[in-house]
Order: C-alpha cells, then sequence, then structure tokens
C-alpha cells in the first residue's frame, strides 16, 4: 500500500499560497510509517484531475486529496472524482443538518450553494468536518482494478488537519497503519562537503532500515539517519550503531547531532573544560560575539571582545605592532595571532580568537584579493597559531563574514577536541 497527496488548486501552482498542506500530510504519512512516493499539485480543472487519477491509481492505492471541496463553482474535486469512477452523487441529509446548524449557530441560514458540499458519491463515507462547513470522504473503491482508497480534505489548513487527527489516523490505525514510528536523527558536518562525506559513507547509503540521506542544509553538510520500528527504543537502537560509524569515518568534521550548533557546542565545551573566551574582530565587526552570545547563559564561558577594525584600535586596544601592520599588513598571520593574544591578555581569558581579512566587495589588491581571511588563535598554554582561508569575491560580503564567524568557531572546535583526545590519551 503506498499513498499519493493531491492538491487542487490553481492558487498553488500560481505560487499565491505555499503548499503547506502538504508538507504537514507528508510528515504525518511517514509518522503512520505509510509509504509515500509521489506528491502532485493541479489546478481547479476536471479535465486536469482526471488525468491527475488515470495516473495515481495505477500506481499508488491510497490518494490523498486536498482542496476543492467549497460551494463555489470552482471547486470541484469532489465531482470530478466522483465523474472519473463513474459514480452518481447523493446528497447526504446529515451533512446539510450539519451546515445548517453550523450557520443556526452565527445566527445566519445556509445559502442554496452549501447544498454542494453534501453531495457525496454513492458508497462513500462521510469525513466529518468539525471546524468548516466542507466534509470530506473516505471512498474505498474496491471496484476498480486496484483497490484504492481516496481520502478527500478542504484546502483549509487548520480544518484539514482536525480532520486528519480525528478520522483519519483512526482510520489507518484500524487497518493496521501507525504501528510504527519513524525516528529520525540528524547528523551535522563541517569543513567537509556533501560529495567528500557521501563518498565516504557510499555503502551505508543502501541500508533499509534506518535508511541515511544527505539532508539539504544551507551551508551545511546534514545526514539524516531514519529508522522505523514499534517503538522510539527501538528505532534509536538501530540508528545507533549506524550514527556511531559515520561519526568515527567523519572524525572531527562531524561537529553534532540534531539541533546541536556549532555555536552551542562550542559553548558546551568550554563550559565542560571551566574556560573562558575572548575575541578581537575587524572584518566580521562583531559577528562573532553576537553568535556567541546567542545561546543563553554564554556568560559562563564568554567575557567580551574589542571590534578592532581600525589599525589604530589594534594598536591601542590590542598591542598589535606598529611595524608589523606597516610591514605585513593588517590582513597578515602576523597580526592575526597579535590580535588573539592581545585580547586574550586584555580579558583575562583562557582562548583568544582574532579575525582579520577582506570581506569585499571591494579592498582588494592582487596579493591579497577579497575573501583572504587570516583566524588567529591564542590557546591556554600560551602558545598562537593563525590559520589563512580564501574565500574568494563570488559569495558577497554578507556571506563571507558570516563564513568566517563558523570557521572561527570551527576552529576552536578542533582545537579543543584534539587537546582533549591528547590529555585522554
Ligand atoms: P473552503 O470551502 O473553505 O473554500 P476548499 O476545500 O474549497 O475550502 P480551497 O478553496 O481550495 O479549499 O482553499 C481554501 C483556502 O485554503 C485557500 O485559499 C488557501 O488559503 C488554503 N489552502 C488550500 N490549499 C492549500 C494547501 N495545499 N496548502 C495550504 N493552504 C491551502
Amino acid at each position: 500500500m503506498t499513498a499519493e497527496i493531491i492538491c487542487v488548486g490553481t492558487e498553488l501552482l500560481l505560487g499565491d499560497i505555499l503548499n503547506t498542506n502538504c508538507h504537514y500530510l507528508a510528515q504525518e504519512l511517514a509518522a503512520l510509517g505509510i509509504p509515500h512516493y509521489y506528491q502532485t499539485v493541479v489546478g481547479d480543472n476536471v479535465a486536469r484531475i482526471h488525468q491527475v487519477l488515470e495516473i495515481a491509481i495505477k500506481r499508488s492505492s491510497i490518494l490523498i486529496f486536498t482542496g476543492g471541496l467549497g460551494p463555489t463553482p470552482d471547486d470541484l474535486t469532489t465531482e470530478a472524482i466522483a465523474d472519473y469512477f463513474q459514480t452518481p452523487l447523493e446528497e447526504r441529509s446529515e451533512v446539510i443538518d450539519d451546515i445548517a446548524q453550523k450557520f443556526a449557530k452565527i445566527g445566519r441560514k445556509m445559502i442554496s450553494s452549501n447544498r454542494k458540499q453534501a453531495l457525496i458519491p454513492v458508497g462513500a463515507n462521510i469525513l466529518p468536518n468539525p471546524t468548516g462547513t466542507a466534509p470530506g470522504m473516505i471512498w474505498q473503491i474496491a471496484s476498480n482494478p486496484d483497490p484504492v482508497t481516496i481520502l478527500t480534505f478542504p484546502g483549509v489548513p487548520s480544518e484539514m488537519q482536525r480532520m486528519w487527527q480525528d478520522t483519519a489516523i483512526p482510520f489507518f490505525k484500524s487497518l493496521g497503519w501507525g504501528q510504527d514510528i519513524i525516528y529520525s536523527k540528524m547528523l551535522r558536518f563541517r569543513g567537509i562537503g556533501e560529495s567528500s562525506l557521501a563518498e565516504k559513507v557510499n555503502h551505508l547509503f543502501k541500508l533499509t532500515n534506518p535508511t541515511v540521506a544527505p539532508y539539504a542544509s544551507k551551508g551545511e553538510v546534514r545526514l539524516r539517519i531514519s529508522a522505523k520500528a514499534p517503538s522510539e527504543a527501538e528505532a534509536i537502537a538501530l540508528i545507533e550503531p549506524v550514527a556511531h560509524q559515520i561519526q568515527e569515518i567523519a572524525g572531527l568534521d562531524y561537529f553534532g547531532t540534531n539541533e546541536q550548533s556549532l555555536t552551542s557546542v562550542v559553548g558546551q565545551l568550554l563550559r565542560d573544560r571551566k574556560e573562558t573566551l575572548a575575541v578581537a574582530e575587524s572584518c566580521t565587526g562583531g559577528g562573532l560575539g553576537a553568535i556567541l552570545t546567542e545561546i543563553p547563559g554564554s556568560s559562563d564561558y564568554f567575557r567580551g571582545g574589542v571590534i578592532a577594525y581600525a589599525n589604530e584600535v589594534k594598536q591601542s586596544l590590542l598591542q598589535v605592532s606598529g611595524d608589523d601592520l606597516a610591514q605585513f599588513g593588517a590582513v597578515s598571520d602576523p597580526v592575526a595571532q597579535q590580535m588573539a593574544i592581545g585580547v586574550k591578555k586584555a580579558l583575562n581569558t583562557s582562548w583568544g580568537i582574532s579575525i582579520t581579512g577582506i570581506a569585499g566587495p571591494g579592498g582588494g589588491t592582487e596579493e591579497k584579493p577579497v575573501g583572504l581571511i587570516y583566524i588567529g588563535l591564542a590557546s591556554p598554554d600560551g602558545t598562537v597559531e593563525s590559520f589563512e582561508y580564501r574565500l574568494g569575491n563570488v559569495r558577497g560580503r554578507s556571506l563571507n563574514r558570516h563564513l568566517t564567524v563558523c570557521n572561527a568557531l570551527d576552529l576552536l572546535r578542533r582545537k579543543i577536541l584534539i587537546i582533549s583526545t591528547f590529555i585522554r590519551i
């Protein structure tokens, strides 16, 4: 048994509204463990709904329609479906009574166009709509060469969701679905491209339970491991060995799970080690400090920072050497290192991170192009290192600055993990 979601509405095709019904239903089907391979959007047009049905009944046995159940002439989902299966519509008195009562409650008389909503194909069951006037239907069509079940819901998301929860879920459970749950774990990576990671874990993509799949996410590589099992504990037991394998393969490129962000992971590492951090930022203008302080409780480990945009500030507040500034320029290894040491000293912290670079779009030279960034890292043992990045000029200033902030956090994360492993050994 496989399901297909069919959303009816010309406004969906025009892009006037987002297809949130489809999003909702897709998640619900996954939660019930009902396989679903196709989603279709079709306009308010009988011939085209027929074409969709023609294809859908051959490849899916549960068709879930939303939209087009209203009283107006362009709401034609029910009649299009009935017509396709050459089944007459009958007016259901219980629906008429229900609509009339709903109108009476708000002191109005039911208008004649609402009678249309009481027309249901002969043999279909009503799927009640407790919050609106348009009921849906559950129609098990045994006469079709391959038995097919059709469920219809109104387009209004709140009505559709209530009907799904109240009636559709119990219906599917009565058919034996929903005994298993789908549980997923998201693994998050930094410092490795999606295709490189995919190559390393390629053998795991063939697994069927749990499944492993890349998950598209802006600026970050993620893998989602999903298992189907009777309980969450059993699903987790299936997921964990695979998650462990992937973490081993990815090494330091793996940074967190589910909602853990780079910032929260770094914060936790510092908190666990009872260490503190200060930042000195030039081209990111406080972006690193801002992201660090997005985490509640970051005052446990983040002391503060210096936005050292001008060279005079680098010299006066961070003790960067004027000679080095003149000789190597503000965007250089020695300056990044001195900024990191300077801020660590000034704010009396365990770690100091500095950022100096050319975010763009202007300001680049042949020797020092846009996107050239140095990140300095002063460690608790008194050593200092710096790292060069060449981000180029294509991403734009804002993304270059964001990537730099993430790179700085990631450097610190890797450094702490390397130190911790070394100490543990
Ligand atoms: P009604 O009788 O209340 O008009 P209906 O079944 O005829 O319900 P539509 O007229 O197709 O539904 O849609 C009603 C409203 O529901 C739309 O204007 C839109 O705001 C919303 N809607 C419809 N389809 C979707 C969808 N797939 N995702 C999100 N919202 C939707």
